[in-house]
């Protein structure tokens, strides 16, 4: 069976070029109506455009229904309110739209930290928060977060950046808590593929291949009504996707037993087992992750 979006209305960010406008394309031909928002402004955030209108007309031209919208994200209500003003409804959020200010840590002004995470963090907020009465009441929605390998693992140059994308996972992470009982589904995708904002970055017959179309099925296979899956973050590129977890070590003891103190000469001593990451696991709450302490209380409290 096909997976269709008819009569469901979709809020791409950011749509008006690269991935976004992937999104919105393969979206409004599944029968979604599509709310294509861009701002339409530089690499660096500058300016602004009216890059919304020729994705809009692709998608009108091959039979499909969008609207563009050209506010920014710093303002996501607004992007919403398009959506509501427009179509009576809002059913998927995309969270893409993104710019960058790339300098080495020691040289990024408070504007250039400040208008990274307004974009790429606050904004994801913003508009889920808009979205979020129209979810809850449908009891239905479905929220992607955009990461980056650049917040996973650190990137030079990008501290500003790492830091807001790594903060939209933890934002997709509550979200897709708070919203599952709504059947609210958060997931995140980290994606690499050749846009402008990774020309000149990626060696140019890496970024040949990384074409943005082949990551589009997997954002809009998540953002299904038939899929389940919650606080997920999905990994893709080049026709390729996969699953990324945070896992924890088993970690040491560092005291003998609860009437000990911790001292740093034992920390030295037990480094290794500390850093020994073979029985790693990977907890899916917080809850499963605390309960652990417990159990390292109990050794504490029966010392053997
Ligand atoms: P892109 O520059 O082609 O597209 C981003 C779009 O966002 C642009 O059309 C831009 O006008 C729009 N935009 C920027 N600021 C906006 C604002 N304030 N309001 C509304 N629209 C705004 O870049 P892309 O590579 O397609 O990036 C899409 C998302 O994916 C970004 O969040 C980016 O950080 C993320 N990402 C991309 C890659 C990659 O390899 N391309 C890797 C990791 C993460």
């Amino acid at each position: 069976m096909a997976l269709r979006f008819d009569n469901r209305v979709v809020v791409v960010t950011g749509a008006g070029a690269g991935l976004g406008r992937e999104y919105a394309l393969l979206f409004a031909s599944r029968g979604a109506k599509v709310v294509v928002n861009d701002l339409g402004g530089s690499r660096t955030g500058e300016g602004q455009s009216r890059a919304a209108d020729i994705v809009v007309k692709e998608i009108v031209d091959a039979g499909g229904v969008a609207i563009p919208d050209y506010n920014s994200v710093v303002e996501g209500h607004k992007v919403i309110e398009t959506a509501i003003s427009n179509f009576g409804r809002i059913d998927v959020l995309v969270n893409n739209a993104g710019i960058l200010r790339d300098k080495s840590v020691a040289n990024i002004s408070d504007e250039d930290w400040d208008k990274i995470f307004d974009i790429h963090l606050k904004a994801s907020f913003v508009t889920t928060r808009a979205a979020w009465p129209y979810f809850k009441k449908q009891k239905y929605g479905r929220i992607i977060m955009t990461s980056s390998n650049s917040g996973v693992y650190g990137n030079f140059g990008q501290a500003n950046y790492s830091a807001a994308k790594l903060g939209a996972i933890g934002l997709s992470n509550t979200v897709a808590i708070e919203g599952a009982k709504y059947n609210i589904h958060c997931n995140t995708i980290v994606p690499t593929a050749a846009s402008r904002l990774t020309q000149g970055i990626l060696p140019d017959e890496f970024f040949n291949q990384l074409k943005p179309h082949l990551i589009a099925p997997v954002v809009v296979y998540l953002c299904h009504e038939k899929t389940e899956d919650n606080g997920n973050i999905i990994e893709s590129a080049c026709g390729w996707a996969t699953k990324i977890h945070f896992i924890r070590g088993k970690g040491s003891l560092l005291r003998t037993s609860l009437d000990d103190d911790v001292t740093p000469e034992f920390v030295r001593s037990k480094w290794d087992a500390i850093n020994d990451m073979s029985e790693a696991r990977h907890f899916s709450s917080n809850t499963e992750a605390s309960a652990y302490l417990g159990d390292i209380i109990e050794k504490l409290k029966n010392p053997s």
